[in-house]
């Protein structure tokens, strides 16, 4: 079974998407991480993300991302090194939405998401995957919330692990991705037409779980 679970940063997506899969016996995989070392790398290598497609493009076969899973949860490396803590950094956030909306990026990535998808029951997270990369997902789920409280969630996230930044810092970052993330030619994000919409802006994480959760039992009870 393919779960798809798109929506906008901050909307709880993988809190819920992962508890979702561990309860359910599902890999979840985390397609942001997969943008967000694209970004890492041509960061690293200092080349303007925002204004140098062509300088991005040239990196790409250089570029090596790979996922594996250690007791449920995902890793990312980049050529080799995991940078799954690295890729969390707010400028590293900023960089991925650039280099999303360069098609090259997309299909390159794309290509590794819907081979994972094929080995085992997935639930897969992003901004393009009931669209786009799982048409066919028997579950699609467009999960949202008030862009201020995805802004208040993201800071805390951020202050507990000790990154110094501002709320209003982190709100204006995610006004920016939200515009770049719907506005681009390129498998944008949108709602499936057939995707379930849940609003998680007034529901505690344990809330917002037990619905997706149950989306899913439903559909496979159908099944
Ligand atoms: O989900 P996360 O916030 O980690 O994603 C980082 C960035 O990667 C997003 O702002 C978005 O631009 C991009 N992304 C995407 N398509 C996906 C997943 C992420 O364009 N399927």
């Amino acid at each position: 079974m393919k779960v798809a679970i798109d929506g906008p940063a901050g909307a709880g997506k993988s809190t819920i998407a992962r508890a979702a899969a561990k309860m359910l016996g599902f890999i979840y995989i985390d397609t942001g991480a997969m943008y967000r070392a694209v970004g890492l790398y041509a960061w690293r290598r200092g080349v303007d993300t925002k204004n140098d497609t062509e300088g991005v493009v040239r990196l790409l076969p250089e570029i090596e991302v790979t996922i594996s899973h250690v007791d449920g949860v995902q890793r990312v490396f980049l050529c080799g090194e995991d940078v799954s803590e690295e890729i969390r950094l707010p400028e590293i956030s900023v960089a991925a939405s650039n280099v999303a909306v360069i098609p090259e990026v997309r299909l390159k990535l794309v290509e590794l998401q819907r081979a994972l998808s094929e080995k085992t029951d997935v639930i897969m997270d992003g901004r393009d995957i009931g669209t786009y990369v799982l048409p066919d997902a028997e579950v699609k789920i467009f999960l949202t919330a008030d862009v201020r409280k995805r802004a208040e969630r993201r800071y805390l996230e951020l202050a507990e692990k000790g990154v110094s930044t501002t709320l209003e810092e982190v709100l204006s970052d995610m006004e920016y991705r939200d515009k770049n993330d719907s506005g681009r030619a390129f498998a944008p994000l949108r709602q499936a037409e057939d995707a379930v919409l849940v609003d998680t802006s007034f529901n505690t994480p344990d809330e917002s779980i037990s619905e997706v959760v149950n989306i899913i039992r439903g559909k496979q009870n159908v099944l």
